[in-house]
């Protein structure tokens, strides 16, 4: 496993970082017990950085996969507050359901640009204090967006950018792939740690995984990508891949052969809160129910935590 320093953090990630969306209730929301068993099989191979969010409802995974474990792990999140009081209860939420007293990376969950992050900037100045108190190694934003990048890229007070990039471009809002990569240059240049999400596009490029891998890793401005992995032979092929080892053809058929889809349960009552939720445009309303568009759906998974009656899953 490689490992680079995050910016101007001093933060050591490996190349690698554990994407914990995918084992939590929005995805396939594995037990506590099974999801930090997959954690832990990442970090037996080297990955030390495992990000997530308030949303995700993965902490109680990762505390279980920290548990008795000696090396060093970064963990980053996010959420979406905006206020100072409710940025201070996802902080204490976070340390108290990790079981850290201190969390390494904490970001403003999907920013679009200088507008969305100045009217968060309450949540912002929590952070920055908690920083200063030594709860929070180093603050930074999650984003989509083009612009989000571009616009973080020149706001001092953050230090990390976790920005969605693959080689199709999917997913990426407000300009191409090349757009993208080149706000991320910007980034890069301003001292800015990225690292970077959606490496199969949500599980769209899983059709040539090793293509999408070298990809980003091709990109210094890069330090870590964070892949989502919600079984064994994932965790076995991405952890060797990123490694230069060989990959059997026994893991590849295994994580090949795994079909996934976002999955609308029939008892859906069309309120339309997930087509609201889904920034893709994935999502419609037919018949009173809710209807995917796969060719738009990424498989965030997002849509699944608006819904009341928990209709919707990746699966
Ligand atoms: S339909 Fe749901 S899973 Fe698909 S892109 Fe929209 S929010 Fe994400
Ligand atoms: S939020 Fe849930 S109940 Fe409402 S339309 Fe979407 S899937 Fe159906």
């Amino acid at each position: 496993m490689q490992y680079r320093v995050l910016g101007r953090t001093g933060i050591v990630v490996s190349r690698l970082c554990f994407g914990a969306l995918t084992i939590g209730p929005l995805q396939t929301d594995l037990s506590v017990t099974e999801g930090a068993r997959i954690i832990r099989r990442a970090l037996a191979a080297g990955v030390n950085f495992i990000d997530t969010a308030d949303l995700y409802g993965t902490y109680p995974h990762i505390r279980q996969a920290l548990q008795g474990y000696s090396g060093d792990v970064v963990i980053g999140t996010k959420c979406y507050a905006y206020t100072y009081d409710d940025m201070r209860k996802c902080v204490e939420r976070a340390l108290k359901l990790t079981g850290r007293d201190y969390i390494d990376i904490f970001m403003l969950h999907e920013q679009e640009s200088i507008l969305t992050i100045r009217g968060h900037w309450e949540a912002m100045e929590y952070l920055l204090e908690a920083k200063d108190r030594g709860i929070i190694r180093a603050v930074g934003i999650s984003t989509h967006h083009v612009q989000g990048v571009m616009d973080a890229a020149a706001v001092p007070e953050i230090e990390v950018i976790h920005s969605l990039f693959n080689i199709t471009g999917i997913g990426i809002r407000g300009g191409t792939r090349d757009d993208m990569l080149r706000a991320i240059g910007v980034a890069a240049k301003a001292g800015k740690g990225i690292y970077g999400m959606k490496a199969l596009g949500g599980g769209n490029l899983l059709k040539k995984p090793e293509e999408s891998f070298d990809f980003v890793m091709a990109i210094p401005e890069l330090s870590s990508v964070a892949v989502g992995m919600s079984t064994i032979a994932e965790v076995d092929f991405n952890t060797r891949y990123f490694s230069g080892q060989p990959v059997s053809a026994g893991i590849r058929a295994l994580v090949r052969n795994k079909p996934r889809r976002l999955h609308i349960e029939d008892w859906c009552l069309g309120c339309g809160q997930c087509a609201e939720r889904c920034r893709a445009g994935a999502l419609t309303l037919s018949g009173g129910k809710a209807v995917v568009d796969s060719s738009l759906c990424s498989l965030c998974g997002y849509c699944g935590s608006v819904c009341p009656d928990f209709c919707i899953k990746v699966i």
